[in-house]
This record gives structure tokens, C-alpha cells and sequence, in this order.
């Protein structure tokens, strides 16, 4: 039985680089076995979501995974709930959010409270004390996760994402209200649950001894929680129910965990998966290489070290975590054989180092089986890739690809 490993380096696609003598750092990056693979198999370019159009990285991978993110999106907060490992409900919203410094005004002194919080939990057992007098049937669960950042749950039974975020983005400006962005009735419920929520959160933490102690040694104190992106659990087929691939998903972050998640995929936990340029990517290899061997038909592997690269704008990290990806990669082939496993290798979508943001280019892609026919493309790189035999797809075509050559379709017709 033929199986599948999906690999997507985020953010890897770039451009042509001044510094890089007009290069990509995939163009310049030493990287014998994606090479060997490209030589091997079949290449092309891809539009995650369409030309030009820039994704986010929850919205490119709804769409490598089939699903249309037009209409099935609903916000990012979601996605960060179920990645965090909390349950969502229809009726559920969950938020993204900060521990953060505001003064006696709500005027925002730091939007990461200092970013490093020891004792958070203790924080997160306050918080979810917490009730709602003006709804008391909406449920407040919350969870710390990284540094300042955590997941806010409003639990009710139609509860809206449809508000705004209650964090300003930028500091100097006072804490801005939740307002309903539609006239639904149950849009105008959660803003005013979402209010209640951080002004009760300020009232409970600014008196929190954690944060009196904080102030004593000169820390910024974690006195108000600021939430954003309001996401509701996406109503969707799940990927086996889709395509027939029982698939698990190898990532270092929560909101890729939480895409995952929504669709169905079992997430393996690795230790030391940061999602971060220190990942540990022969780990993730590793734990790639046992889930094909339990019964997997398909296995995502997420690497973000590029995009986190992409985003400093630092060419030498991004270049040098390609080389370490692809490290990995030649311990991992030493161990399979392409006979009955189809390698696809490719990004979310190009963060340029000259943008340090997510842009709407074509990012290269390679497929590797035995079966499959190749063509004359021997590297992996935007420019290499414009002469493969996929040509050009969009990110809704690939999983489509992935099930056919693995025999999971169904045909369309007699
Ligand atoms: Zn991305
Ligand atoms: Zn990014």
C-alpha cells in the first residue's frame, strides 16, 4: 500500500534576492536531497489559495488540505483552541489572546506584560473563576499557553465570531470596547460577554498577588487579558471522510495543531517541536517515519523555522534552516523506499525576506514516488520548478493528487 508524507516548509518561497545575487535562498541553499527528489520525481508550482491572493497560514493549509477557505474559514481563534488542546462546541467562540500592561486608564504600557510570566497558571485558575453576571449561562474557560499568550473560550450554545477584537494591536491607545460586527442578535450577546470578560479579568488580576510581586521587583504586571481573532469550530467533513486518508500531522505550532485538528487529523506530540529555527527537525522526521509505519495513510509534516526566518528578515537563517530540513530529509530517505511512498515537498506560501510578510506568489512544489512519470527538473527552487510537469496547481488541487495516486478516490462517472 502506497502511503504519503506531506511536507510544508512555511514560508520557504521567496524572490529574487539583491543580496543573493538576484537568487532565492532555496536557489542557493545546499540541499542535495530535495534536489535528488526533484531529479527523481515530478515538480511544479502552486497558488495555495489562488494567484496573488496572500494567505495566512491557516488559510493555505484549509486549502492544501481541499478545503475551499472562502467558505470555510471562521476565524483564527479557533483553530489556537484546538491546537492548545481544548474542546470546541458549535455554540462555542474562542479568541486568541495576551496577557498584557494597562494603567489605571486601560491605556496600553505593554502588549506582552514583559512576555515572560512565571506562574501564569496561577493567573489561569483566576481567570477561570470568573462569571459572567449579564449572561450567566455563558461559561468562561481559559487557557495559558506560551509567554504572555493564551486561548479564551466563551462556551454557549450560539455564541458569535462576528466581534471585534478587544485588543488595540499598538500601545499608547486606550483598550478599545468589543462591538458586534453584524446585527445578529447573538453578535451583540458575545461582545458584551467579551466586555464583561476583560473588565472582569482586570479587576481579578491587577490585585492578583503574582502580579503584586511582579510590580515589587519592577516587572510590568499582567493585569488585563486582551483577546482577538474570534473563530468558530469550522463545520466540515473530516479529511478521512473527504478523501479516505487517515492522516496524523507532525507541527511545532498551535494554530497549524488546531488546523489539523478541525479536519479531522490525529496530532503526534515531539519533543522538542518548538516551531521555532531551534526545532529539533530530525525529531519530527523521526516521528514522521513511525506514524507511516502505524497505519497512517497520510502524514503532514509542518516546519516553521522558514517563515519564522522570512519574517525577521534574516537570509542566512532562512537559508541555513533549508540546509537543516534537508539534513534531516537524507536521514529520513536513508530509511524509506519511494516504491511505496510518495513524497510531496512544498511551502504554504512565499514570505519574501525583502516583504517580511506573507505574499501571494507561486511557491515551488515536488512530488516523488516510483510510479510516477518525471521530468527534466533536477532542483527545487521557484525558478526550477516553472519547467515542471505539474505546472502550475492551486492548493486545493493537491490533495486530490495525493488521494489518486494513492488509490483512495472515488471515480467521477463509468
Ligand atoms: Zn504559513
Ligand atoms: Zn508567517
Amino acid at each position: 500500500m502506497v502511503k504519503a508524507l506531506l511536507i510544508v516548509m512555511d514560508g520557504a518561497g521567496d524572490r529574487a534576492l539583491k543580496e543573493l545575487g538576484g537568487k532565492t535562498p532555496l536557489e542557493v541553499a545546499r540541499k542535495p536531497n530535495m534536489d535528488g527528489l526533484a531529479a527523481r520525481g515530478i515538480t511544479g508550482l502552486m497558488y495555495a489559495i489562488a494567484p496573488g491572493i496572500r494567505p495566512g497560514s491557516d488559510t493555505a493549509h484549509l486549502a492544501i488540505f481541499g478545503y475551499d477557505p472562502y467558505a470555510t474559514y471562521s476565524g483564527r481563534g479557533a483553530f489556537e483552541a484546538l491546537g492548545a488542546g481544548l474542546e470546541l462546541g458549535e455554540g462555542d467562540v474562542a479568541f486568541r489572546t495576551n496577557f498584557a500592561t494597562v494603567n489605571e486608564d486601560w491605556v496600553v504600557v505593554d502588549r506582552r506584560a514583559g512576555r515572560y510570566i512565571e506562574g501564569a497558571e496561577e493567573l489561569e485558575k483566576a481567570l477561570n473563576e470568573i462569571r459572567i453576571e449579564s449572561h450567566p449561562e455563558v461559561e468562561i474557560v481559559f487557557k495559558h499557553t506560551v509567554e504572555h499568550r493564551g486561548v479564551l473560550i466563551l462556551r454557549g450554545t450560539s455564541l458569535s465570531n462576528k466581534v471585534s477584537d478587544v485588543d488595540p494591536h499598538k500601545l499608547g491607545v486606550r483598550v478599545p470596547k468589543a462591538e458586534p460586527l453584524d446585527n445578529d442578535p447573538s453578535s451583540k450577546v458575545t461582545a458584551e460577554v467579551l466586555n464583561e470578560f476583560t473588565k472582569k479579568s482586570y479587576e481579578v488580576l491587577s490585585k492578583h498577588p503574582l502580579n503584586k510581586e511582579r510590580e515589587r521587583k519592577g516587572l510590568p504586571p499582567a493585569n488585563i487579558v486582551l483577546a482577538r481573532g474570534a473563530g468558530k469550530l469550522p463545520k466540515v467533513p473530516s479529511l478521512r471522510e473527504k478523501y479516505g486518508l487517515k492522516a496524523a500531522t507532525i507541527a511545532g505550532i498551535t494554530l497549524i495543531k488546531g488546523v489539523s485538528r478541525a479536519l479531522g487529523m490525529e496530532v503526534l506530540e515531539v519533543k522538542g517541536a518548538t516551531g521555532g529555527l531551534n526545532t529539533d527537525v530530525n525529531a519530527k522526521f523521526s516521528k514522521a517515519l513511525e506514524a507511516l509505519n502505524s497505519g497512517y495513510d497520510l502524514v503532514f509534516l509542518h516546519i516553521k523555522g522558514t517563515d519564522a526566518a522570512s519574517h525577521d528578515g534574516n537570509v542566512r537563517a532562512k537559508v541555513s534552516m533549508i540546509e537543516r530540513i534537508d539534513r534531516a530529509l537524507g536521514g529520513f530517505l536513508s530509511k524509506v523506499d519511494l516504491s511505496d511512498l510518495l513524497i510531496t515537498i512544498t511551502s504554504d506560501h512565499a514570505t519574501p525576506i525583502t516583504v517580511r510578510d506573507h505574499t501571494g506568489d507561486a511557491v515551488p512544489i515536488l512530488m516523488a514516488w516510483d510510479e510516477l512519470v518525471s521530468d527534466e527538473v533536477s532542483s527545487f527552487s521557484e525558478r526550477a520548478c516553472m519547467r515542471g510537469g505539474l505546472h502550475v496547481i492551486r492548493g486545493t488541487d493537491l490533495m486530490n493528487l495525493i488521494a489518486n495516486f494513492l488509490g483512495k478516490l472515488e471515480k467521477f462517472g463509468e
